[in-house]
């Protein structure tokens, strides 16, 4: 199946995203990875009227240690948590264990950790 119509915008900056998505209201969708969302439009079991590319953003595409919480950018793609350095400490080791069992490597070097919690489907790991 095709996905039903819908505008597509792609953002360079947050403020600019936030625009776009608070114009759109609840039929908007961020796209990040796109390894659910496509798959769902496909299927139109979602029917965006707009979808909000956010790959065009730098800023979002960084992991960061600040005040000792772990910021994890909305662009952050799984098999950046493979590397055990990627997050410092335990936590890095504990992450590169766990995140080879999400799905296969084509689908962790396109899908994000944040895309995976918006999502939130049950079946997730
Ligand atoms: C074949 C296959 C196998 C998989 N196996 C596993 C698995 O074993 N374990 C597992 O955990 N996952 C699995 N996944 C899911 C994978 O982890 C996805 O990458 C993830 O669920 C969604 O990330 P994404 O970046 O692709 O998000 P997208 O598909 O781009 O978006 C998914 C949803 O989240 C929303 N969203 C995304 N980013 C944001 C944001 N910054 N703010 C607000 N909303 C946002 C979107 O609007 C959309 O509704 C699998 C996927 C596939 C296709």
């Amino acid at each position: 199946m095709k996905p039903a119509a819908f505008d597509y915008v792609a953002p360079r900056t947050v403020p600019e995203a936030v625009d776009a998505l608070g114009s759109a209201g609840r039929d908007a969708q961020v796209l990040a990875g796109g390894q659910s969302l496509l798959l769902e439009m496909h299927l139109e079991r979602v029917r965006p009227d707009l979808v909000v590319d956010i790959n065009r953003i730098p800023e979002l595409d960084t992991l960061r240690v600040v005040d000792g919480s772990l910021r994890v950018g909305a662009l952050v793609r799984h098999h950046v948590f493979e590397s055990a350095q990627a997050v410092p400490g335990p936590l890095g080791s504990l992450f590169s264990l766990a995140v080879v069992n999400i799905a296969h490597p084509p689908i962790r070097s396109r899908g994000t950790m944040v895309g995976s919690f918006g999502w939130g489907h049950p079946a997730s790991e």
